[in-house]
């Protein structure tokens, strides 16, 4: 008889599960849709010859023994140094030890669930949240609890015996501060200070991702939660903030090259972590994403914000001359979404459906965003990868989808 192995996966398995909506997702592969579905990078973008030329110097006969070559768990230390210097700047006083490398920032969210979840423990995130976290943090048998960081948190003694009466008590709280996947908001500094105050009266972690921070298109920039923290606490080493970076949105994603800025206590922790799931990011990869940083960031980032800041304000002004009455969306002051809220009854998943069948158009609907599974009516559209002519044509032919549905 074959193996039963539904019946051996361990529990943390029964939370791993393909989303409908990765399925749907899979009809986009035809050439015909108009897609404003994936938030992944405009690949016209990316500093190729850069690249060319990192890979080629690190090849070169100095270097090619050490590129090729196991090294730290921590990581290449020039590259720890490069991103201590921009954290730095961005108001974190640190040193290398408060660094590490890891393998894009979706590792640093599965490292960090790992650090700090038991079963029953629980998460407060927002709704709706990165879905990318919450797989991650689902392997570790979570209770998800609701942020509402603008409107005002529930206290914390509320939170607080929700969460005893799971079972645990509430490790941290997990946001995206600037631009956030999937609504495109920002939090502005008072609710970013109310945030660090519950997590202080929680005695909790605060998991900042800062994975579209460079991407700001307009208005001014918000101190991170972990450069108010520092400002608080004096020290990063005193610090509750974790920091997970990323150059996906800036460099390029296909590298798999992130980081955790944090108390060198925290992360002497997550080295043994790194040590024992991967041993270390490719060596060659932190080398030539090294490279590429020290020639090329700065340009690089001038030239995604301009191109993805067009592409904003496109979709922006087709939303307003398309969406019929009862439909907002979010104005995001960078990243790469726009979060849609339609009338109540309206459900952003059958939408789809209907959306690819007789418009050839997509999006991705709210729901898989809510960790409790509400959420319908809403839907999230990307704008990184799509052409004037795209937004133009896709946003008219969603305003007929939306309006024959109502
Ligand atoms: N955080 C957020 C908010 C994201 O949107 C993404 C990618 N879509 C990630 C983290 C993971 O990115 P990476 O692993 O490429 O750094």
């Amino acid at each position: 008889m074959a193996l039963d192995w539904e019946a051996i996966f361990a529990t943390r398995a029964g939370r791993m599960r393909a989303s409908e909506i990765r399925e749907l997702l899979k009809l986009l592969e035809q050439p015909d849709i108009i897609s404003f579905a994936g938030g992944i990078p405009d690949p016209a973008l990316f500093p190729k010859e850069a690249f060319r030329e990192a890979y080629a110097s690190v090849l070169a006969n100095g270097s090619a023994g050490a590129a090729l070559q196991y090294s730290t768990s921590e990581g290449f230390p020039p590259l720890r140094d490069w991103i201590m210097r921009q954290m730095q700047a961005l108001g974190v006083p640190c040193k290398p030890d408060n660094i590490l490398i890891t393998s894009g920032s979706q590792q640093a969210l599965d490292y960090l669930g790992k650090l700090l979840l038991s079963p029953g423990d629980t998460a407060l995130v927002t709704w709706p949240t990165y879905l990318g976290a919450l797989q991650a943090f689902n392997a570790y048998e979570p209770r998800y609890d609701r942020l509402t960081p603008v409107h005002g948190n529930r206290t914390p003694a509320a939170y607080r015996e929700a969460a005893a009466k799971a079972g645990g008590r509430v490790k941290f709280a997990y946001l995206t501060p600037d631009f956030a996947n999937p609504t495109g908001e920002t939090l502005d500094q008072e609710a970013r200070e109310r945030l660090l105050d519950l997590a202080g009266d929680l005695d909790i972690a605060v998991i900042e991702d800062t994975a579209y921070q460079s991407l700001r298109y307009d208005g001014k920039g918000v101190p991170s939660m972990l450069a108010l923290d520092v400002a608080r606490r004096g020290d990063i080493d005193a610090t509750r903030t974790i920091s997970c970076g990323s150059f996906s949105k800036t460099l390029a994603p296909g590298l798999r090259m992130g980081w955790i800025c944090a108390a060198s206590h925290v992360i002497r922790k997550l080295v043994l972590m790194k040590q024992a799931s991967d041993l270390h990011s490719p060596t060659i990869n932190q080398m030539a994403m090294h490279h590429v940083a020290e020639h090329a960031f700065a340009q690089q980032v001038e030239k995604v914000r301009s191109a993805y800041r067009h592409r904003r304000d496109h979709m922006l002004a087709a939303l307003q001359r398309h969406m019929p009455e009862g439909v907002s969306w979010t104005r995001p002051e960078g990243g790469m979404f726009i979060w849609v809220t339609l009338p109540d009854h309206l459900d952003g998943a059958e939408l789809l459906a209907r959306a690819i069948e007789t418009a050839r158009i997509a999006f991705v609907p709210g729901r898989a965003f809510h960790a409790d599974g509400t959420g319908g009516n809403t839907l999230r559209l990307s704008f990184s990868l799509a052409s004037d002519e795209a937004i133009d044509e896709g946003i008219k032919r969603l305003g007929r989808v939306i309006s024959e549905a109502l």
